[in-house]
């Protein structure tokens, strides 16, 4: 096994169940007629987003590939100019892998950045990257010279700007949202001005910007802080799901813990039973680190087992012994940050023309995380949602953004569901979703943003404490009210 990581290990153990679960374990879910079928047709002037429910008419779609510079903030300026005449909003995305229009302004001016401009400054410890950039194109430009983003998302294929926009977070630890480790961006505001804003520069158009939706400004460039590429060893600790909160806390706190992550079983016998703490440390040994890789063939091949847990208790128990049992007996191999980070969303992609992944997330205070097990308990199961996969990640406070989720420290648990995409399975999610977020909430915790808009626009307020104080911000920094996508239009136009 030399030279075989754990994380090989477990890919390897998936590929090889992968073809014998691709014909004995086809999935056995109920047949779709007269369910109302939702799977999107497209359409040239339509977008829709990883969802694949958020089919959108927009007026224009544009993907600008210039620098950051003068020729891209023209180009903007044009487009603000003319939405701002006819009345029709304006929207900058990335990869969309919002899921619920965040990233597209109905029957406005889709903008898509795509341009791969990433400048380290090794001396400062921050680089200069363009809005458009994704991780993995970040991730590129850092490693060879011995870096790593400091914070992003569990997936490269993300925008950068879009990441801080949504304020996303990852597994790096212990550490804030990205935006705690961005410095200052670039945006052209809606009256065509363009400024830097950072925490000493234009301070509350830079906290209303990160985690504010594309709201604020167009940001054309951000000045990021990058973290020192590490080779890391893994410790796995399997616990009763109780005991989670305190173990997490306490691990990421303990100084040397670089990246962690959790995870919860998922069979419906012992629902959130269990839990599995990952923690990686800097290991001895940091001497000729390898270029970073990505799973590539392996982890593609593991999709199989992945996706044949549909409908399968049997199958659930046996994933969740590969991770528990078998991957710390067989792998557990050192393994560079970089190689951690570089994973692309596709590995696990569900190839089926019906059906759709649907994220949640949930923002816990770690002392009330058994209460949240429990609401889990007493809600998920009595839906008919596929839970999937249960990942667990920590988070320190955000003193920054407005529209933070978490003021304090928190637990984020990041659920994967399969969702038939039918009228009957969108009611049943936001059935379930709304009466998991009264019960997180209830718990002082509150839901992530980018996913289905299936919160109530009341538990929007609830959740998000100074959400009055954000649309005062962006009508004041808008007040032509020119940037706007479905999160505006749905939870904010109203306030
Ligand atoms: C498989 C998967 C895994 C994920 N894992 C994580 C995770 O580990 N942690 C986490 O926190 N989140 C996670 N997410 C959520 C993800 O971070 C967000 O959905 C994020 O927005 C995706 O990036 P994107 O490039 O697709 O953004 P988009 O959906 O394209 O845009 C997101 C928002 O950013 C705005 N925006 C984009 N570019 C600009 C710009 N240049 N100027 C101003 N506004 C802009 C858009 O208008 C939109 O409101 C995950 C999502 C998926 C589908």
């Amino acid at each position: 096994m030399a030279g075989l990581t754990r994380r090989g290990a477990l890919l390897l153990g998936g590929a090889a169940l992968g073809g014998w679960a691709t014909t004995e374990l086809a999935s056995r879910l109920p047949v779709l007629e007269g369910a109302g079928v939702m799977a999107p047709k497209g359409g040239e002037t339509i977008l829709n987003d990883a969802s694949l429910l958020s089919k959108t008419p927009v007026h224009r779609h544009l993907v600008m590939e210039e620098n950051p510079g003068e020729d891209l903030v023209a180009r903007l300026r044009a487009e603000l100019k003319e939405a701002a005449a006819a009345g029709r909003p304006v929207n900058i995305g990335a990869a969309r892998h919002s899921m619920g229009a965040q990233a597209i302004p109905i029957g406005g001016h889709a903008v898509t950045f795509r341009n791969a401009m990433v400048e380290p400054d090794t001396g400062s410890g921050v680089y200069r990257v363009h809005a458009g950039a994704r991780w993995s194109e970040v991730i590129a430009a850092l490693d060879p010279v011995g870096f790593s983003p400091k914070v992003m998302q569990s997936n490269h294929d993300f925008g950068v700007a879009a990441t801080f926009s949504v304020n996303a977070h990852g597994w790096p630890a212990p550490l804030g949202p990205m935006g705690s480790t961005v410095r200052a961006v670039t945006m052209v505001r809606p009256d065509g001005s363009l400024i830097r804003a950072a925490r000493d520069e234009n301070a509350n158009l830079f906290r209303a910007a990160m985690g504010g939706y594309g709201l604020i400004g167009l940001i054309t460039e951000l000045e990021v802080e990058m973290a020192p590429n590490l080779r890391l060893d893994p410790v796995f600790q399997e616990m009763p799901g109780e005991a989670f909160g305190s173990a997490f806390a306490a691990a990421v706190k303990d100084g040397t813990v670089n990246m962690a992550y959790g995870r919860l079983n998922v069979d419906r016998a012992r629902f959130f039973e269990d839990a599995l703490m990952i923690t990686y440390c800097p290991s001895a040994d940091q001497s000729d680190l390898p270029p970073a890789s990505t799973s590539g063939f392996i982890s593609k091949a593991s999709r199989h087992i992945f996706r044949a847990q549909l409908g399968r208790e049997r199958v659930k128990r046996w994933r969740w012994w590969t991770e528990t049992d078998l991957g710390p007996m067989v792998g557990g191999g050192a393994v560079t940050r970089n190689s951690l980070l570089n994973e692309p969303v596709i590995t696990l992609d569900d190839r089926d023309p019906n059906r759709t992944d649907i994220l949640h997330e949930y923002f816990v205070p770690p002392e009330r995380f058994a209460d949240f097990l429990t609401a889990c308990r007493e809600v998920i199961p009595g839906s008919y949602q596929e839970l999937l996969n249960v990942t667990l990640r920590w988070l320190e406070p955000d003193t920054d953004s407005i529209l933070a989720f978490a003021p304090g420290p928190r637990i984020a648990a990041v659920m994967l569901f399969s969702q038939e995409m039918t009228n009957r399975a969108e009611a049943d999610m936001a059935r379930m979703t709304e009466a998991l977020i009264d019960r997180v909430i209830a718990l002082g915790g509150t839901y992530y943003l980018p996913y289905r808009p299936h919160a109530r626009p009341d538990q929007f307020t609830a959740g998000y404490a100074r959400s009055h104080e954000f649309v005062a911000a962006k009508r004041a920094a808008d007040p032509g009210l020119v940037l706007r996508n479905a999160l505006w239009d749905r939870y904010m136009g109203m306030l």
